[in-house]
C-alpha cells in the first residue's frame, strides 16, 4: 500500500534563515520504498511570510496528565525552560479518569519484593525486570513527594488506606476520594505545574508531527483551534499523549485518546513495540446509549461478584482466584461467559455492602451509575468488556530515551517493558510518576548539552491551511467497529487479514495533511489500528491481553518482542532486551 505516498518535507536548520523567510525546505531521508506499513505522510504545509518568533523551548512536553506533568515538572529549573502543550483544557486525560488508585509498596524491602513479583507474574514473562525494579523501588519516593505537593490520599487510622485489586498479593493500592485519585493527582500535579516559573503552559495545541532535522528530533508543529498551524521548535520534545483507546468502539478512555503520539513517533521512523498488546478492561458499563464508564476493579477488591445472565456467580469456573484474578483472565471469562448465554453483558454485583459504605467507598461510580437509572446498592450493573490500556508504544530506555536523538516518550505511549503482556492493576499511574521524572531529567540534560544546535526561534504561526477528509465522524466510528470487530479481545487471523484489507481501503486518509484536529485524530487512529492489527497478526500464540483463537497457546518464541519502524519490522528476544536494560 504504497502508492499516494506524498514526500516528507520538514525545516532544515542548515542555515539560520530569517524569520521572514522560514518554508519547509528539505525533504527528509525517509524514501517511498521504505514505507510498508502503512505509507504515511508527515508533512510541515507550507508557512507563508510575517512569522513571530517567540523564546526558546529547551524541553517540550506533549500531553498534560500524570506523566506528563510529572516530566515537565522534572525537567523545569532556571536553566530549563519548559512548554507544556496540550490539546484540552480541563480534566480530559485518562490520569483525570483513574478510579482505582496507585499501587506502591510504601513499607518494608519484602513489600517491594512483592509487589516487584506480582507485575513480574501479571505480565507473563514478558516483563522487563529492570525496569520493573525502578518501578517498585523508586515509586514510594515518588509518592511521598506527591504528598509534599499536597495529594490528598485517604486515610484509615493513622495510615493511609490500602485496597485490593486483582492479582495483588497485598493491600498496596493508595486511593483518593474513594475512586477519584486521577482527579486529585492531577489536581495536585497541574496546581505545581501552574505555578512553575520555568513552565508555560498552551492547553489548545494539537501536535500533528514531529520536526525531524539531520535524524535529530527538533520539536513538534501543531494545529490550534482556530486550524492555524504552528511550529514549536526545542532541543528536546517528550511525548506523554497518553492512549489509544479511541481505536476501538467500547473503551474506558476519554475522546483525547487517538494514538496521536505514537503516530507521530512512527510517521518520525521511532521505533514501536508490543503494540498488539492491548489490556481490555473487565468491567466497564454496558447500558444502551451510556458511555464505556469504568467500574472500577477495586469493587471486585471490595467483594463486587460478576453474575451471568442467570444470576449465577461464575469465575470460580474460570480461575481459582475468581473476581481477583487478573485482568485478561476475568476479561476473557466474561467474554466466554456472554456468548455461553447468549447475552450482551453480565452483572456486577455490590449490592451486598450497605448503601452508605458504597456512597461513600465508590462515589464517582454511584453518582455516574444513578444518572443511568441505575441505584448500585440495590441494582446490579450489567458491564462488558472494553479496550482500556495500551500495553505497547514508542520503545524507551528507563530514561524515557527512544530511538530518535532528542524525543523521549513517557506514561501510556510509551513502552518501557514493565507491563509484559499484560499490565497489573494500578500500575500505569505509578509507571507516569516515576518515568516522569526519568525522562523529565534526561531531556534536560539533553537539552543543556544541545545548546550548540540551536538553529531557529521555537515558535510561529501561520494561518489556517490542510485537506478536507470528507465525513471524519463517519471514518472515524468505522475503524472503531472494525477494530472492535476484528482485533479486539479475541482475533484471528482471517478476522486481523479482514482488518487490515478494510484499513488499506482508507490508505488514501495518510496521504492528506489534515487541517483540524479531528482529521488529525482520524489520520492517527487509522495508522494506530493498521498497526495493531499487522502485531497481531504476526504474534501466532496467545499471551496475556493477545488473544488468538486459531492460535490458543503461547507458541514458539513466545518471549519475542516484536518492534516496527517505519519501513523495518523485527523481532527481539525479551531476554536480550532485559539484559541490556
Ligand atoms: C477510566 C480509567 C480509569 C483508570 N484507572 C486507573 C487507576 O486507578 N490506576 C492506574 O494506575 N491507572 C488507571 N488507569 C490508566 C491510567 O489512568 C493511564 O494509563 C495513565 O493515566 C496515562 O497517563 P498519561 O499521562 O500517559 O496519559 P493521559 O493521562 O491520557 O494524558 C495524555 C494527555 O495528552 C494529551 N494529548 C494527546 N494527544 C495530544 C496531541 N496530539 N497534542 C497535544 N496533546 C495531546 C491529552 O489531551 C491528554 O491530556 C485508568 C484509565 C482510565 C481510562
Amino acid at each position: 500500500m504504497d502508492d499516494g505516498v506524498k514526500p516528507t518535507e520538514c525545516l532544515s536548520s542548515a542555515k539560520e534563515p530569517s524569520a521572514s523567510s522560514w518554508r519547509p525546505v528539505h525533504p527528509c531521508s525517509w524514501s517511498k520504498s521504505q514505507a510498508t506499513i502503512p505509507s504515511v505522510s508527515c508533512r510541515v504545509p507550507p508557512f507563508p511570510d510575517g512569522l513571530v518568533p517567540k523564546p526558546v523551548i529547551d524541553v517540550l512536553v506533549i500531553g498534560a496528565g500524570v506523566a506528563g506533568l510529572q516530566a515537565a515538572l522534572a525537567a523545569a529549573s532556571p536553566s530549563c525552560r519548559v512548554l507544556l502543550v496540550n490539546k484540552e483544557r480541563g480534566k480530559s486525560s485518562s490520569s483525570a479518569y483513574a478510579q482505582g488508585g496507585i499501587a506502591v509498596a510504601l513499607g518494608t524491602r519484602a513489600d517491594r519484593d512483592a509487589h516487584y513479583a506480582d507485575t513480574l507474574k501479571a505480565g507473563r514473562g514478558l516483563c522487563d525486570p529492570r525496569a520493573v525494579r525502578m518501578l517498585v523501588d523508586e515509586g514510594p519516593r515518588r509518592v511521598r513527594e506527591l504528598v509534599h505537593l499536597g495529594a490528598r490520599f485517604d486515610r484509615e487510622g493513622r495510615g493511609f488506606a490500602r485496597a485490593h485489586e486483582g492479582a495483588h498479593s497485598r493491600r498496596r493500592i493508595l486511593r483518593a476520594r474513594g475512586d477519584q485519585i486521577g482527579a486529585e493527582l492531577t489536581r495536585t500535579l497541574g496546581r505545581a505545574t501552574a505555578h512553575h516559573a520555568s513552565i508555560r503552559i498552551r492547553a489548545d495545541l494539537c501536535a500533528v508531527d514531529l520536526l525531524i532535522t539531520n535524524g535529530r528530533c527538533a520539536g513538534v508543529w501543531a494545529i490550534d483551534r482556530a486550524g492555524r498551524r504552528v511550529i514549536l521548535h526545542a532541543r528536546a520534545v517528550i511525548l506523554a499523549t497518553g492512549g489509544l483507546g479511541q481505536v476501538y468502539l467500547r473503551t474506558t478512555n476519554p475522546a483525547v485518546a487517538t494514538g496521536d503520539g505514537l503516530a507521530m513517533a512512527y510517521r518520525a521512523g521511532a521505533v514501536i513495540q508490543d503494540i498488539e498488546f492491548v489490556q481490555f478492561h473487565p468491567t466497564a458499563l454496558a447500558l444502551p446509549g451510556a458511555p464505556s464508564f469504568l467500574l472500577s476493579e477495586a469493587m471486585r477488591g471490595e467483594g463486587a461478584i460478576l453474575r451471568n445472565r442467570d444470576g449465577q456467580a461464575f469465575m470460580a469456573r474460570y480461575d481459582r482466584r475468581r473476581e481477583l484474578a487478573p485482568r485478561d483472565v476475568v476479561a476473557l471469562a466474561i467474554r466466554d461467559e456472554m456468548v455461553r448465554t447468549g447475552s450482551d453483558h453480565v452483572w456486577l454485583d455490590i449490592t451486598a455492602r450497605p448503601r452508605n459504605w458504597i456512597r461513600e467507598r465508590f462515589p464517582l461510580i454511584a453518582r455516574t451509575c444513578a444518572r443511568y437509572g441505575l441505584d448500585i446498592a440495590t441494582d446490579p450493573i450489567p458491564v462488558a468488556p472494553a479496550a482500556h490500556f495500551a500495553i505497547g508504544g514508542v520503545r524507551t530506555d528507563v530514561s524515557g530515551m527512544t530511538s530518535l536523538i532528542g524525543l523521549y516518550a513517557v506514561g501510556e505511549v510509551a513502552c518501557t517493558g514493565v507491563h509484559g503482556a499484560n499490565r497489573l492493576a494500578s500500575n500505569s499511574l505509578l509507571e507516569g510518576l516515576v518515568f516522569g521524572v526519568r525522562a523529565g531529567r534526561a531531556a534536560a540534560r539533553h537539552a543543556a548539552a544541545s545548546r550548540g544546535h540551536r538553529s531557529r526561534h521555537d515558535l510561529c504561526e501561520s494561518p489556517a491551511f490542510g485537506q478536507d477528509m470528507g465525513d471524519i465522524g463517519d471514518i472515524r466510528d468505522r475503524i472503531r467497529r472494525l477494530m472492535w470487530n476484528d482485533a479486539g479481545l479475541v482475533r484471528t487471523s482471517d478476522s486481523l487479514t479482514r482488518a487490515l484489507k478494510q484499513l488499506d481501503r482508507w490508505r488514501w486518509i495518510q496521504a492528506t495533511t489534515p487541517r483540524d484536529r479531528a482529521g488529525t485524530e482520524v489520520k492517527n487512529l487509522h495508522l494506530v489500528a493498521t498497526l495493531i492489527a499487522r502485531a497481531a497478526l504476526r504474534r501466532e500464540g496467545s499471551l496475556g491481553t493477545h488473544v488468538r483463537a486459531d492460535f490458543p497457546t503461547k507458541g514458539l518464541g513466545w518471549r519475542t518482542h516484536y518492534t516496527m519502524a517505519r519501513g523495518d519490522e523485527r523481532a527481539s528476544p525479551a531476554d536480550t532486551l532485559a539484559g541490556a536494560g
